[in-house]
């Protein structure tokens, strides 16, 4: 049982783990991968620096600095969290249980640019299966995506619904599916209904009758998480109070994923705040 899990290994991330870490608790930092700044060709705004540091170099540093104070930093993708007293995460290869979990995902640009998404959101289109596979028992439903947290929201569907089919909108799948999973690669040109989704139109001009499309492209973001477990979301931007709280007992956000200032100062003191707030609730 770990004290506490950080999702994210960007600024905010690694922020957070020094003082929890320094405060004697113990820490795994999960990141997918370097975060915004591995784009960053060059810092020049950050407090510290003599010359400019490349983002890439700047998240290095961080992470040694990290794993000198002894955290555990893993290179790994976070499909799931569950609650059951405690918190599990659920990781593409591992699942660890943990006291508390800051959350420090950055902000996701990915999304699907398919013809009525967004106006049928919450008619038929889900982006939580956990919340919603249960209007869809013993029904026929979709999934769209092709890699590890596709196979997480299938594999939450299989027990519920009754049969799913995976739309890799023209891509191939990344993940090995399970057998009884049907598999569709055509791009997909529009969603049809007029209250609710009735259908999905693929360009070869074939259609697939479903009763709901959950969609879970790319990695799941911070927001996705917070959608699961019922913490409040501005949009995209997961809700904190001044303590970086989500209201959910033990669960902290910071950095990008929280919306305002994205900068690194910021995701810094953010991180940093979060885990003051999560040192607190361990101690209490
Ligand atoms: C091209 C570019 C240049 C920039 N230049 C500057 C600059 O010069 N100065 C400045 O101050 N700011 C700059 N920024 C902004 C800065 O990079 C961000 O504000 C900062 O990185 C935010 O930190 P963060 O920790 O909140 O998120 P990020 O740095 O984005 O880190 C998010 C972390 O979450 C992980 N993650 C997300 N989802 C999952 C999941 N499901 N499972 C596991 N891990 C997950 C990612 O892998 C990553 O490790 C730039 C951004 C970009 C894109």
């Amino acid at each position: 049982m770990k004290d506490v899990i950080i999702i994210g290994s960007g600024p905010a991330g690694l922020s957070a783990a020094l003082y929890v870490l320094r405060a004697g608790f113990s820490v795994t930092v999960i990141g997918k991968d370097n975060g915004a700044l591995e784009r960053a060709e060059s810092i020049e705004n950050y407090f510290g620096l003599d010359h400019p540091l490349s983002g890439h170099e700047l998240i290095e540093t961080g992470k040694k600095q990290v794993a000198n104070l002894g955290g555990e930093i893993l290179r790994d993708e976070v499909v799931g969290i569950a609650w059951d007293g405690d918190y599990t995460v659920s990781t593409a290869h591992n699942k660890i249980q943990t006291r508390s979990i800051i959350l420090t995902t950055g902000t996701s640009r990915k999304s699907a640019k398919i013809k009525n998404l967004d106006k049928l959101e919450g008619y038929g289109v889900s982006y939580c299966a956990i919340c919603d596979a249960f209007l869809y028992r013993e029904r026929d439903v979709a999934v769209l995506g092709n890699g590890e947290y596709a196979l997480h929201e299938v594999s939450e569907l299989l027990n519920i619904v009754g049969h799913v089919t995976l739309l890799t909108n023209g891509t191939e799948p990344m993940v090995e599916f399970p057998s009884e999973v049907d598999i569709i690669t055509t791009p997909i040109d529009e969603l049809t209904g007029e209250k609710s989704l009735e259908s999905i139109r693929f360009s070869d001009g074939s259609t697939l009758e479903t009763a709901c499309l959950f969609v879970a492209l790319g990695t799941a973001k911070g927001s996705d998480f917070a959608r699961k477990l019922g913490i409040q979301l501005d949009d995209e931007r997961i809700v904190v109070n001044e303590q970086m709280d989500t209201g959910l007992p033990g669960v902290f956000a910071a950095g990008d994923c929280i919306g305002g200032i994205l900068q690194v100062s910021v995701a810094v003191g953010e991180g940093a705040k979060a885990a003051l707030s999560c040192i607190r609730f361990l101690r209490s």
